[in-house]
């Protein structure tokens, strides 16, 4: 495994029980610092994409390196702001229209308008305010059409055709188009990516305001040791180029933010579990083994076919074909489907597993807390735990009780 060790995944189980979290604060700090000396020629703001990974610990750790933030609700502001983000450094660009906008405005939170509805509500409820609008440019990258957030299939921004209500609900508000804001999914395709901004400034080469330009995140990482990862450096010294053109072209410099999620938090998360069970079904069938984390805690195989790096802490055993599957009664609860097919099975050639084996499942950083199945068949929300760089395991949330699962219930008694 990337980060733990052996006998730190044995600590964990030891001090905090599985299936639990960990992340790990010397490679959350590296990965961030790196994409903060990106070089951009007119200005550069990195955003954290919070929805990945709301954390408090991992909040409060990018904020202290000057990170700021892209919130995808207004609980993910709140949430931000609670972690001691200030407003300014917020950027709040949602699917729901926000029902917060008259505070947002006082407090000075950035606002990205995502629909041509959004846009009429922020220049009622904002007339004559700054704002960003998020266009869909037409073109989408992303290995799933469930990760693919531009081009027609997408509902997310407003389409590009649509610009002139865009200039026309803006002028009638008198609103400032300053932040122009795409997003199109996760990708690692250079050419995707090139053209993308090539849309993108074309937009704004309409829009004499706009004086930065946000690409969204998107950028790729490959779990799995045979999954390419999107190169930074290389997509930074396109758009490098690209803004200079622009410069050139139309005299005007435009400022470069980019908004990642999952680049930032992904390899730097892993749950520890344990092996419950090793069933199979026959000659012609699977052997499986059943772990104490599925859906629960990691749900994106299920969801996309997705795949995690997968470890049974176990040395000197014969090598076997497994089917790794979680503890929920559910046929969909698969934590090795086949790639990109959640409905296939994907079997990973392991240590064969023994009931009783510590498990280590890797890339669990990004939406995989954040976006949890969490108390299906009751099970309890799992704990979070962080790596500190000395080698200190520390609880950063508890594990969920019983108490807390049911504390909404109203009625009988
Ligand atoms: C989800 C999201 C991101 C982050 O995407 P990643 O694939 O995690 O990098 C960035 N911007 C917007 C608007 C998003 O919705």
């Amino acid at each position: 495994m990337p980060f733990l060790t052996a006998s730190q995944a044995a600590e964990v189980r030891e001090r905090f029980g599985t299936p639990c979290y960990v992340y790990d604060r010397a490679a959350l700090e590296r990965t961030a610092r790196r994409l903060l000396a990106l070089k951009a020629p007119y200005g550069f703001t990195l955003r954290y994409a919070m929805k990945a990974n709301p954390s408090r610990e991992i909040l409060v750790l990018f904020r202290d390196l000057g990170l700021h933030v892209d919130a995808s609700s207004d609980w993910e502001v709140a949430r931000a702001r609670r972690a001691g983000f200030a407003p300014a450094r917020i950027q709040l660009g949602a699917q729901m229209p926000s029902t917060r906008l008259a505070e947002h405005i006082r407090d000075g939170v950035l606002l990205n308008a995502c629909s041509l509805h959004q846009l009429e509500a922020i220049g009622r409820a904002a007339p004559g305010h700054s704002i960003a609008v998020r266009m869909n440019p037409g073109l989408g990258s992303g290995s799933t059409k469930r990760t693919n957030t531009g081009g027609p299939s997408a509902s997310f921004g407003i389409w590009h055709e649509y610009l002139d209500d865009v200039k026309s609900l803006a002028a009638r508000h008198r609103l400032t188009l300053r932040t122009l804001h795409t997003h199109i999914g996760s990708g690692t395709d250079p050419d995707v990516w090139q053209r993308v901004t090539r849309m993108t400034l074309d937009l704004a080469e309409q829009l004499p305001d706009v004086a930065v330009v946000n690409l969204g995140g998107g950028f790729k990482v490959g779990r799995m040791p045979e999954e390419p990862t999107a190169d930074l450096d290389d997509v930074a010294a396109h758009v490098r180029r690209e803004l200079d053109a622009f410069r050139a072209r139309h005299g005007r410099s435009l400022h470069l933010e980019i908004e990642p999620g999952t680049y930032l938090v992904a390899q730097a998360g892993a749950v520890v579990a344990t092996c419950i069970d090793v069933v199979d079904t026959g000659k012609d069938g699977y052997l499986f083994a059943k772990l104490d984390t599925g859906m629960t805690e990691v749900t994106r195989p299920s969801l996309y076919g997705a795949q995690h790096p997968i470890d049974v802490m176990a040395t000197g055993r014969e090598a076997a074909e497994v089917v790794f599957v979680g503890p929920c009664c559910e046929s969909g609860d698969i934590l090795t489907p086949a790639p990109g097919d959640p409905e296939g099975l994907g079997p990973r050639w392991v240590s064969r597993p023994r009931v009783g084996d510590l498990v280590i499942v890797g890339g669990a950083g990004a939406y995989c807390a954040a976006m949890s199945t969490i108390n299906y068949n009751s099970y309890p929300q799992a704990p979070e735990v962080m790596l500190d760089p000395d080698g200190t395991l520390r609880l950063v949330r508890r594990r969920q009780s019983l108490d807390q699962m049911l504390e909404n219930e109203l009625g009988p008694s």
